[in-house]
């Protein structure tokens, strides 16, 4: 019996290791994709088959690294699934950076934010089209050829963030990244809905990861001081059941829909 298969994005460290963990967990082949860091990757890939060993399942995993800013690089990680897996089912577009330098919108540079931009928005936007064109060519498939698997179901997540609307002036790229990636999800959710492949955002507020850690006495001063109604930092683990939770097929008659994993930092108060 085959399993569905997984491409996960920025999949060696924080948010997307833990994505790649849970999906392995819950039976998916997984597509490591990383962009330099292979020891961190091997790591991820170590806890997949852990994972997914603890609950009695065997799962593949390959490690593919490629920059998703750079299109030849993209077409190259799509190639690589394609010859290990006969299908698609979900992709998860979670490599992200932060910018370089936070510096004011006054002040900052046209060089990061074409490199913010390049990462966050413009590699998912057209890894998604690749991504798509493949699973369009698959018929609807079932994991056993008899019954209907809702993991088998193909589905898109993009991992934007509290910033596609909550404004910092101090990385203004960055909230323009993330405010495109939600673009993204509405058009690819209205795109490709008559194919049956549902999309979906997942909105992470304060996740302690590696991108987190330079501003981590800033964040724990404002969690402590009520900056979400939940009042300590998410992890990478909170955000990874949101994707499983998709990835098994828990939203079916939803798509272009955000989930917010922020600790109900959303929420307007009086
Ligand atoms: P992280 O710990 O810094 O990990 C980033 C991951 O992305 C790494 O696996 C890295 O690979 C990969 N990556 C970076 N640039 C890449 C590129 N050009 N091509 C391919 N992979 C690349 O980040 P994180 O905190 O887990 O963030 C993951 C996603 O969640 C990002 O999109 C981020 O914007 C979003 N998010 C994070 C938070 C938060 O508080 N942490 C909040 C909201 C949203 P290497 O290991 O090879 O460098």
């Amino acid at each position: 019996m085959l399993n569905p298969c997984a491409v996960v994005t920025g999949a060696s460290r924080g948010i997307g290791r833990e994505v790649a963990i849970g999906l392995a967990r819950s039976g998916f082949d997984v597509v490591i994709n990383y962009a330099a860091n292979r020891p961190a990757a091997e790591s991820t890939a170590s806890g997949c088959l852990q994972a997914a060993s603890l609950q009695g399942r065997t799962v593949r995993t390959i490690l593919v690294q490629a920059d998703i800013r750079d299109s030849s690089a993209r077409i190259r990680l799509i190639n690589a699934a394609r010859d290990w897996s006969p299908a698609l089912h979900l992709l998860v577009n979670n490599a992200g950076i932060a910018p370089v330098v936070r510096a004011d919108i006054l002040e900052a540079s046209e060089e990061s934010f074409d490199h913010v931009i390049a990462i966050n928005l413009k590699g998912p936007y057209f890894l998604s089209q690749l991504a798509a064109r493949w699973m369009l060519e698959q018929p609807p498939t079932t994991s056993n050829g008899l019954e209907p698997d809702p993991r088998c179901h193909q589905k898109i997540v993009n991992i934007s963030s509290v910033s596609a609307y909550a404004a910092s002036i101090n990385r203004g790229d960055y909230c323009i990244s993330k405010s495109g990636l939600s673009m993204v999800t509405a058009l690819f959710a209205k795109r490709l809905a008559a194919h049956r492949v549902n999309v979906y955002e997942i909105r992470p507020g304060v996740i302690a990861t590696d991108m987190t850690e330079s501003v981590k006495a800033k964040y724990d001063a404002l969690i402590a001081g009520g900056l979400t109604p939940i009042d300590r930092w998410g992890s990478p683990a909170d955000v990874a059941k949101a994707v499983v939770a998709i990835a098994e097929g828990a939203f079916p008659f939803s798509t272009g829909e955000v989930i917010n994993v922020d600790g109900g930092f959303h929420m307007r108060t009086l």
